[in-house]
């Protein structure tokens, strides 16, 4: 059966975007030190240099072993100072790093050149995303070369720009520079995977990128802009793959002949089969309440958060406490110190004034929580069914569908947890499978 998933419009009030967008993307490509992170998705990685290495740009100093394995490399030259000092991630978590002394010579290992790229076949395309490291950048952090590694030809590849979180601007930021780069990684992931369509989906309220998209793509048929909805979670893949085939499916879009990319992670890939560059550098939004000039950074992988804040200005005046919401704050983790450092797959920090919570908000039966759901869940009823530990009315009410959104708890007036709740109740439903 086809069930629809369902969308809620955030007002632009609510969506704080025009923050980080009022001003021009900066950069800041030259940190004294970076701390590349030894976890991807999760996973400890192996490491393959010591102390006093000095070490190349674009050199593999680590890797993810096991199912989804990528090397990691270093994004400045310099002197390997530490192995296992430990920064915060966008995990949540604190991990252990490989810490790099800037020699800021730029000194490039002597693989990062143009690339025959013109007679790439598909496996060599496949190659160049996995020796560079790519990553789904909306956030995932699933490796790109995976999902190009289908056993048949695709309908189509979709090339995600909705960026349908408040706050978060990177996309934007990153396609309207580099728009080129974009439409040209897109069309090696459609060689890739042998699809004869491409959309690229963006909400239909970027009017102005939209029309400089379509402009770009006159010479390019076999590429189409798709407009989507403005609304909550217009960026999640499943609703992306229902509105432009009109078909759901279990685990992964290529269930149904599509593979999904985000935007800025067609702009690496172009780079990785073009001039074999590693994805070392990215497009962050450093923003919220708590920061004096909210804006897009183009940084190092590897490069601490409060570098990154001190160089575009700092944080607000007048504040006592503030945290950090790595990715955003309907689905980022929060963290409470800005020791944090970029991951490949970070794409945002919000810096928010610390709040003062009631211990046991209580509901107020307004029902906004299930109205918002865009599978059409009860959050609150599961929250109760979670605190009563009743397992069986967990499973009835469908916990196991929750997609992690984080809408509930945003729309929720009480303030209540309700996203975590859910998830609880989503890890019980899965344990008893
Ligand atoms: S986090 Fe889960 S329960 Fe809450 S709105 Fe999203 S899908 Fe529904
Ligand atoms: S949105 Fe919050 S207050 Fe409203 S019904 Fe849901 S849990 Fe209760």
């Amino acid at each position: 059966m086809f069930i629809k998933s369902k969308g809620t419009h955030i007002s632009e009030h609510r969506g704080h975007k025009e923050m980080s967008l009022k001003n021009p993307y900066v950069e800041f490509l030259n940190p004294s030190y970076v701390y590349i992170p030894l976890v991807e998705q999760n996973t400890p990685c192996d490491v393959n240099v010591k102390v006093g290495d000095l070490v190349k740009l674009g050199q593999i100093i680590a890797n993810k072993t096991g199912t989804f394995c990528l090397p990691i490399h270093a994004s400045v030259s310099g002197e390997v100072i530490s192995i296992n000092e430990k920064m915060w991630h966008a995990s949540g978590k604190m991990v252990a790093t490989v810490k790099i002394k800037n020699d800021f010579t730029e000194s490039k290992c002597e693989a990062i050149k143009p690339q025959a790229f013109q007679d790439f076949t598909q496996e060599q395309i496949v190659e160049a995303v996995f020796n560079n490291g790519v990553v789904g950048l909306g956030g995932s952090g699933f490796p790109t070369y995976f999902k190009l590694k289908v056993k048949q030809a695709m309908a189509m590849v979709i090339i995600n720009a909705a960026e349908c979180e408040p706050y978060i601007t990177t996309d934007y930021a990153l396609i309207k520079d580099h728009l080129d780069q974009l439409i040209r990684g897109m069309k090696y992931l459609m060689k890739a995977v042998s699809a004869p369509k491409g959309f690229i989906a963006i909400k239909e309220n970027k009017k102005t990128l939209i029309q400089k998209i379509k402009l770009a793509l006159t010479e390019e048929p076999e590429i189409a802009v798709f407009e989507l909805k403005d609304e909550y979670p217009a960026g999640w893949e499943k609703y992306i793959v229902q509105r432009i085939t009109g078909k759901n499916y279990h685990s992964l879009p290529s269930e149904v002949g599509v593979v999904v990319n985000n935007a800025s992670t067609a702009v690496a890939v172009c780079q990785a089969v073009e001039e074999n560059h590693p994805l070392i550098e990215k497009m962050v939004t450093i923003t919220g309440e708590g920061i004096k000039e909210p804006t897009n950074v183009f940084v190092k992988i590897g490069t601490k958060v409060s570098d990154i804040i001190e160089q575009i200005g700092g944080y607000a005046d007048n504040l006592k406490e503030v945290y950090f919401i790595a990715g955003g704050p309907m689905t980022g983790k929060s963290i409470y110190s800005d020791q944090m450092v970029v991951n490949r797959s970070l794409s945002s920090v919000v810096v928010m004034p610390k709040m003062i919570r009631e211990d046991n908000p209580e509901c107020m039966g307004c029902g906004k929580c299930s109205e918002v759901c865009p599978v059409w869940l009860s959050p609150i009823q599961i929250k109760q069914a979670l605190d009563a530990k009743n397992v069986d009315s967990i499973k009835e009410l469908k916990a196991d569908l929750c997609m992690q959104c984080g809408l509930c708890s945003y729309i929720c007036p009480s303030r209540i947890e309700l996203t975590e709740a859910v998830a609880k109740a989503k890890a019980e439903v899965l344990k008893k499978r």
